[in-house]
C-alpha cells in the first residue's frame, strides 16, 4: 500500500529543458489550434496521465484525462517481469510510445505516471517484498525507475489499492460512494483495499491485506501463501475453491463434475454455480466461499466500521452460457451469505451496504492508478 507522495521535482536537467518552440513543434497538428500562448500550451500538456498496471505476466497501459476520463483502449503486453524490473521498464517504454502515438499524444506532454504492482509498496515507491511477482523485484524502487525513464513525476500503488480507487472514483461520479469503503478483490488470491475519505488507506509496508484475515479455525483449515493458517484467501479465491474441492475429494463420494485435478475443477465452479440447477455440492462450496468472505468483512467492520463493502473480480464475472436469471441468483445468494455473517454480529448495521463492483471497465487498476496520480500529483 503506497502512501501519498509529494510531487517529485522535475527530473529533467537544465540542459534537457525544451524551449517553447520545441514543445510547440512536438504538439500534434490538431492541438495547435487551441492557442499560441504559453497558457494554452500548458493546458494541452497538463491533464493526461499514463496508467500502468504491472503484473507477473502482463503489463497494461491506459491513458486517462483528468477532464475527459479514459482515452481510447488499454494496451496490454507480456510484462517480462520474470526477467527483472529493467526488462519490464523497457516493455513499458515501448508500449507507452505506441499508445501515445495511437492517440496523437507526445509522451513528454503527459502530466505524470500512475502505476501499480502486485506487491506491498512502501511510501517511497519501493516493492517491499515480491508476493506475486519475481523475486528480483524485492527492494526495487519501481516508482523511481519509472520517473527516471520518462522524466515525469510518478506514483506507485499496490494493484488492489489502484483497482479499489477506480471503483471509488466511478461511485463518486454516480453518487454511490462512501466515506469509508472496503473492497475485496476476488481472483486467484483475495486482494483487499480500504478507501477512507477519498484516500487510499496506506502504511509503510503492508496495509488492508484483507485476504489474510483469519476466517477458518476448523480442523480442515488450510495453510495460506502468507504462511498463516485459515486466512480468508484459503477459501474465498480460486485457490480456496481448489482447497474445498480437494477436501471433498478426500472425503470421497463427490459427484462426477467435481472429480479430477482440483485446480481444473475449481476453474469450472463458476460455470457450475451459475447453471440453472446447481449441484448441492457446488452450492455448498460457494456458500463456504462467501461465508468466509463475510467473516473477513465482519472483521473489517469491527476494526474500521466501513459503511460500504464492495466485492469485485473473478467471482463477479458472468459465465457466457449462464442465463441472466441464474447469474442474478448466484450474485444474490452470495451477497446474502456475506450479509448473514455481518448481520449475525451487527444486526443494527442496516445501512452498511454490501454490493458488487459497479466499475464496468475490466482490469481497471491502470486507470485507478492514473486517477489517483491526478489527485496526488495534480
Ligand atoms: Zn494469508
Amino acid at each position: 500500500m503506497a502512501a501519498p507522495h509529494p510531487p517529485a521535482p522535475s527530473p529533467a536537467g537544465e540542459g534537457e529543458q525544451k524551449s517553447l518552440s520545441e514543445w510547440e513543434r512536438d504538439i500534434p497538428a490538431d492541438m495547435k489550434g487551441r492557442g499560441q500562448d504559453l497558457g494554452s500550451l500548458t493546458e494541452v500538456k497538463m491533464s493526461i496521465y499514463l496508467g500502468i498496471d504491472i503484473g507477473a505476466s502482463t503489463v497494461k497501459l491506459g491513458l486517462w484525462d483528468a477532464e475527459k476520463g479514459v482515452i481510447g483502449d488499454r494496451l496490454d503486453n507480456p510484462s517480462r517481469a520474470s526477467e527483472g524490473p529493467d526488462a519490464t521498464i523497457n516493455v513499458i517504454k515501448s508500449a507507452a510510445t505506441e499508445i501515445c502515438k495511437t492517440h496523437n499524444i507526445n509522451p513528454q506532454d503527459l502530466k505524470a505516471i500512475g502505476a501499480c504492482c502486485p506487491t506491498p509498496i512502501d511510501p517511497s515507491g519501493l516493492c517491499v517484498y515480491p508476493t506475486n511477482i519475481d523475486h528480483s523485484w524485492q527492494g526495487v524502487n519501481v516508482k523511481q525507475k519509472l520517473s527516471d525513464s520518462f522524466n515525469l513525476p510518478a506514483l506507485l500503488l499496490n494493484d488492489g489499492d489502484a483497482a479499489a480507487y477506480r471503483e471509488y472514483a466511478v461511485r463518486e461520479t454516480q453518487h454511490q460512494s462512501s466515506s469509508s469503503m472496503a473492497q475485496f478483490i476476488t481472483g486467484t488470491g483475495l486482494g483487499g483495499a480500504l478507501i477512507i475519505n477519498g484516500k487510499i488507506f496506506c502504511a509503510p509496508g503492508v496495509a488492508a491485506e484483507l485476504g489474510h484475515i483469519l476466517t477458518d479455525s476448523s480442523d480442515t483449515a488450510d495453510v495460506c501463501g502468507c504462511g498463516a493458517k485459515g486466512c480468508a484467501e484459503t477459501r474465498a479465491s480460486l485457490l480456496g475453491l481448489r482447497n474445498m474441492v480437494k477436501h471433498r475429494q478426500a472425503q470421497g463420494n463427490v459427484p462426477e463434475a467435481l472429480q479430477g485435478d482440483p485446480m481444473e475443477v475449481a476453474k469450472t465452479l463458476r460455470q457450475l454455480g451459475q447453471s440453472e440447477n446447481p449441484l448441492q455440492d457446488v452450492t455448498d462450496i460457494w456458500h463456504e466461499y462467501f461465508t468466509n468472505l463475510g467473516r473477513a468483512a465482519r472483521t473489517v467492520l469491527n476494526i474500521v466500521g466501513c459503511d460500504l463493502i464492495v466485492i469485485s473480480g473473478g467471482a463477479q464475472e458472468k459465465q457466457p452460457n449462464a442465463s441472466e436469471a441464474s447469474y442474478q441468483r448466484f450474485k444474490t445468494d452470495a451477497i446474502g451469505w456475506i450479509r448473514h455473517e455481518i448481520d449475525h454480529s451487527f444486526p443494527h448495521l442496516k445501512n452498511t451496504r454490501v454490493e458488487w463492483s459497479i466499475d464496468t471497465l475490466s482490469d481497471s487498476a491502470a486507470y485507478g492508478a492514473a486517477q489517483y496520480a491526478s489527485i496526488i500529483l495534480p
